[in-house]
């Protein structure tokens, strides 16, 4: 089949340009338009509800070229349903529209809508943040349900989207909670996982307590159903998901989307792979799907049908939800030209569109290494990030042996992999490559390819991490110091930071690695761990106002960091330090030292000069002088990160 789809004479035949895939919709007339090569008969079916025995008509839908069907239909459809029945031979089989753009419940019906009624009052003139480059993002890893469903949340629309319209909430410690305790952290951007429409979750069960990361793609185009307060009416999943990006946006937060075009949830029995058998997904010579997400196939992305429905889709987020950016879930199961080609048309709708992925698959792929967007390959990617998950494991230890110790934790031979992070994975002259974790090069071609890292959604929390790699006769005391240490590498560092949201008051899953269909209990914000951890929480939020203060923190290139960015010489090992001389942009801090102490015990390195203001120890991070040292023998606690500038 491969041989096929690939041919000069395929495509010729069949790769159809038109951006009018799916409904067009005007009060007057809408169009049906659905691409299936080599069908035997397509019928439009119409019905009044998303569910249900409800069909109003089946309608012959007409072929024309490049395997395109197409329905016309003289009347205001607004709010009716539809599916579409394809005949191959004498099978015939009724699928969702891919294309659709709402839906009934569980999205197995599309349906016809007028977007222009989505919109919540003020949408179109709301104002969003801008950035001009990545590095100024502080990024925190988001899943809807996690951030309300805590009764301690105090929130009322529970799990809902409608959980980010809410502000003023607080725990019954009286700390904040919701969005106003984003905000209080001082990150830039949310990124929210999978919002698209997902299979796992029954809808119908509303305010059941199922529970999915939704990793598995149903409808592209389309809001999830158990987010919204009525999965049933297609329109309200819409209208609720635009109110809670308005809201963020708003309140000074942007709107990254995290999206997983490279499988569907559905194989064989996917819309796609009805409408057009093995042509969405890669197969082998005898037909079967190649499974590099480890989720049972793998987009086919390099072909010219499949390319074009990504990027409209994204296209599609970014015009009418107004996303700020993407985070693409296995990339490196994706082709470099598709990537690229993203980037092009993004940019056009918005300039400043923060795209990265992570640059690996989840096994063997259909498709060459050498074209997909691996991190090794990052370098052929326009404008588009890579995670890091060298800094990662060389930080809080390996993240597949939950025993191995990272930086914080004691482990060996860390440092060079913290340098690399610590230069965004650029190239920088005091960085031996060859001792860095994975990488033997730097990657990044500049700072904002790099997003830097110690915990997501996937594996075990920073928290969990270290009580796994922790001896039992560590205290409780140490543990805090190694959750501050990790993430006062990853703010301080050039690149693009990332939280995993929670990060901030030492979130716990109970040592639970894959969470993805655990229990609520498991995968929420626990509130009362903001009051119970509460000097992590104000450590990141001052790390943060740190970054976002200076800009010699998120220098934009590379010949930038190589030049103001110098490594010190160390006493001892498991300590990594550096200055900062005062770059191009006017900052009345001239010179910056950081110092890592992964060692258990204090540790003194002697500076050339003898008078700094301390505005980061072990115990406090800002912009604030706390202390002032009149000797250039500085004394950096165990477990410690510090911040000098110099007086
Ligand atoms: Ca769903």
């Amino acid at each position: 089949m491969k041989k096929i789809f690939n041919s000069r004479a395929f495509n010729r035949k069949y790769n159809y340009s038109g951006r009018d895939l799916g409904v067009t919709y005007s009060a007057q007339v809408s169009f049906f338009k659905v691409w299936s090569p080599g069908a035997d008969g397509v019928m439009l079916v119409l019905y009044s509800g998303g569910n249900g025995d409800n069909k109003i008509e089946e309608i012959p839908m007409k072929h024309q070229e490049k395997g395109i069907w197409r329905a016309k239909v003289e009347r205001d459809l607004e709010g009716i349903y539809y599916t579409y029945k394809v005949k191959r031979g004498n099978k015939e089989e009724e699928v969702m529209d891919p294309y659709a753009k709402a839906c009934g419940v569980n999205g197995k019906r599309g349906m016809v809508i007028d977007l222009s009624k989505t919109n919540p009052k003020g949408w179109e003139k709301h104002s969003r943040p801008t950035i001009s480059n990545p590095t100024e993002a502080i990024i925190y890893e988001l899943h809807v349900r996690d951030m309300s469903i805590d009764d301690n949340s105090h929130i009322k629309n529970k799990g809902k989207f409608l959980a980010f319209t809410e502000t003023g909430t607080k725990s019954n410690e009286g700390e904040t909670t919701g969005i106003d305790h984003i905000k209080e952290l001082g990150v830039t951007h949310i990124q929210l996982m999978p919002c698209y429409d997902y299979l796992t979750v029954d809808e119908a069960k509303k305010d059941s307590a199922e529970y999915n990361w939704g990793y598995d793609p149903l409808n592209y185009n389309i809001p999830e159903g158990s987010y919204s307060t009525d999965p049933y009416h297609g329109e309200v999943r819409i209208k609720e998901y635009k109110e809670a990006i308005m809201s963020l946006h708003e309140n000074g937060l942007g709107v990254i989307m995290d999206v997983v075009y490279n499988h569907t949830g559905i194989s064989e029995g996917s819309s796609l792979n009805k409408l057009m058998p093995c042509y969405y997904h890669r197969t082998n010579a005898v037909g079967r799907f190649y499974n590099g997400s480890a989720c049972g196939n793998e987009i086919a992305s390099e072909r010219f049908m499949v390319r074009k429905m990504i990027v409209e889709s994204l296209c599609y987020w970014a015009r009418e939800y107004k996303i700020d950016g993407f985070r693409f879930d296995l990339m490196g199961v994706l082709d470099i030209d598709t990537m690229n080609c993203i980037y092009e048309e993004l940019s056009k709708i918005n300039p400043n569109i923060i795209l990265y992925g992570e640059g690996w698959a989840g096994g063997p792929c259909g498709l060459e290494d050498k074209k997909r967007a691996l991190k090794a390959n990052a370098p052929k990617l326009r404008n588009v990030g890579v995670f890091n998950d060298d800094l990662r494991d060389a930080v809080r230890g390996d993240v597949f042996i939950s025993e191995k110790k990272g930086f914080i934790s004691g482990g060996d031979d860390m440092e060079e992999s913290i340098k690399f992070g610590i230069v965004a994975s650029t190239k920088h002259p005091q960085i031996n490559y060859s001792k860095v974790n994975y990488s033997d090069a730097p990657y990044a071609l500049e700072p904002r390819y790099t997003v830097n890292y110690v915990s997501a959604h996937d594996n075990l929390t920073l928290w969990d991490k270290i009580e796994a790699s922790c001896d039992e006769e560590v205290t409780l005391e140490e543990k805090i110091k190694m959750q501050k240490l990790a993430n006062a590498i990853v703010l301080t560092s050039q690149g693009v930071p990332f939280i995993h949201a929670g990060a901030e008051f030492a979130r716990t899953k109970y040592g639970d690695e894959n969470s993805y269909k655990s229990s609520d209990k498991i995968n929420q914000l626990d509130w009362k761990r903001k009051s119970e951890f509460k000097e992590v929480f104000t450590y990141y939020k001052g790390l943060i106002e740190l970054r976002k203060a200076h800009p010699v923190f998120r220098m934009t290139t590379t010949s930038e960091i190589a030049k103001n960015l110098k490594f010190l010489e160390m006493p001892t090992t498991h300590m990594v330090g550096y200055t900062l001389q005062n770059h191009a942009v006017d900052d009345e801090w001239k010179e910056i030292v950081v110092i890592f102490n992964g060692n258990q015990v204090v540790q003194t390195i002697s500076l050339a000069h003898d008078k700094w203001h301390v505005v980061v120890n072990g115990d406090q991070a800002g912009i604030k002088v706390i202390e002032t040292l009149t000797s250039g023998e500085i004394k950096v606690p165990g477990k410690t990160a510090m911040v000098l500038v110099k007086a």
